[in-house]
């Protein structure tokens, strides 16, 4: 069989750990077979990242912007212990957020379905994508403990000199007080990226905010979006059928809750924090959520939601069998090459990808899965595979189907 060909790179970002082991064993199995597999590779593992300063992970963000579409692996962020198992020179920031902060992205996360892994929430029979805003308010705040009687305010001071203050509370004893932001800029790329990936997905578009309460601070967060989908998006909303709904945050999480899902539910960044485990987990699994970053110029990056699976790869370290779940990661590539044979106008690619994914849930729905998976499975007798049986498994599936 002939190799499908690829006109552009692929910006691929390698990773760390287990699913850096899952990495190449995906390529060799899945993808090398049948693809003339065309990338510009970036090692975004641990070592790499510190030979170079974290420079080559500013370098593949810089390349997602020139070709557009980017697939990645899981990454260590590191924390004090990384420093001293990785001898690090510095505490490398998340390559996710330095990533993010130079798409200037939002991310959307989405489970796979299954038949046999039953979501807790039983209605919910199509995916939600929960888009969370990624920047300011409680995760940038300015906190102060008030050690006792005195008057807290809110000052703001304009380039000029002049002040705008309000009060926030006189204390009568110790308290606390907290100070957060959010910037038009910043809502306003987070409301393109979200109606943009409506669009692209064709799927209805919810956000939802406390705005009765927060008159002035979550009320400008619905202005933004509305104005902006009045103003760009509203027609092709209407054209493709798909809807833009706001309401306030309460009486989103009932509708959620009721619905049947195949929706994107826009999050504050709060929210999405919050929203985006609970939802995760409803449907079952970690190691079965995917994650794009979408920027608001129309930029992919596909990654799997999960970390790096660092106690498998200790395992594997000592020669242990693992029984690692690839579906996330897998996905992650079969987006990526999706996207780039659509924007790139090669069908085959989409078929291949398409084609992949169904062969990994038909691998699952014939009993074939991973150990994590077993768990949760209604499939009464599953055969547990270890991590690279699991994934030729999944290729014996695609040749056959
Ligand atoms: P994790 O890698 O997501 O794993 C947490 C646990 O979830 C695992 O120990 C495993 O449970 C289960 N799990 C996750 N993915 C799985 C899969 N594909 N197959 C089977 N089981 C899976 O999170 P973590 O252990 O907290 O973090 C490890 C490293 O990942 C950290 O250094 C963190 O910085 C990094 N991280 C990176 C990203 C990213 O790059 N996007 C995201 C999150 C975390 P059992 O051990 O019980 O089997
Ligand atoms: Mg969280």
């Amino acid at each position: 069989m002939e190799k499908i060909k690829m006109t552009t790179p692929l910006v691929e970002m390698d990773g760390d750990e287990m699913t850096r082991i899952l990495w190449q064993m995906i390529k060799d199995e899945l993808l090398l077979p049948y693809i003339d597999l065309k990338t510009e590779y970036y090692d975004l593992g641990l070592e790499h990242r510190n030979e170079t300063n974290d420079q080559v992970t500013v370098d593949s963000a810089e390349a997602t912007k020139k070709y557009g579409v980017a697939v990645k692996c899981a990454t260590i962020t590191p924390n004090a212990a990384r420093m001293t198992e990785y001898n690090l020179k510095e505490m490398w920031k998340s390559p996710n957020g330095t990533i993010r902060a130079i798409l200037d992205g939002t991310v959307f996360r989405a489970p796979i379905l299954i038949k046999g892994i039953v979501p807790y929430v039983k209605n919910w029979t199509k995916p939600i994508t929960i888009a969370r805003h990624a920047y300011g308010d409680v995760y940038k705040n300015t906190e102060i403990k008030v050690p006792g009687k005195g008057k807290a305010e809110l000052v703001f001071t304009a380039e000029d000199g002049t002040e705008t203050r309000e009060l926030i509370h006189n204390f009568e004893g110790a308290g606390i007080i907290q100070g957060i932001h959010n910037t038009e800029k910043s809502i306003s790329s987070f409301a393109r990226a979200c109606f943009g990936y409506a669009i692209d997905t064709k799927q209805d578009l919810w956000f939802a905010t406390k705005d009765t309460i927060s008159k002035k601070y979550d009320h400008t967060f619905k202005d933004i979006f509305q104005e902006i989908y009045d103003a760009e998006y509203k027609d092709k909303f209407e054209e493709l059928g798909i809807e833009y709904f706001y309401t306030l945050i309460d009486d989103a999480v009932a509708r959620v809750i009721r619905s049947e899902g195949g929706f994107i539910w826009a999050c504050k960044n709060y929210d999405g924090d919050v929203m985006s485990d609970m939802v995760a987990t409803a449907y079952g699994d970690l190691s079965m959520m995917t994650s794009v970053l979408v920027s608001p110029s129309g930029v992919y990056e596909y990654e799997a939601a999960h970390g790096t699976v660092q106690r498998h790869y200790y395992k594997h370290l000592k020669g242990e069998e693992t029984s690692t779940n690839s579906i996330a990661t897998i996905f992650a590539w079969t987006g990526a090459l999706r996207k780039r044979g659509e924007l790139d106008g090669i069908t085959e690619l989409v078929d291949f990808a398409d084609k992949l994914e169904r062969a990994c849930i038909k691998t699952v729905e014939d009993g074939k899965m991973t150990k994590s998976l077993s768990l949760i499975s209604t499939c009464e007798k599953p055969v547990i595979l270890n991590s690279l049986d699991f994934i030729k498994a999944i290729r014996e599936t695609f040749d056959t189907i």
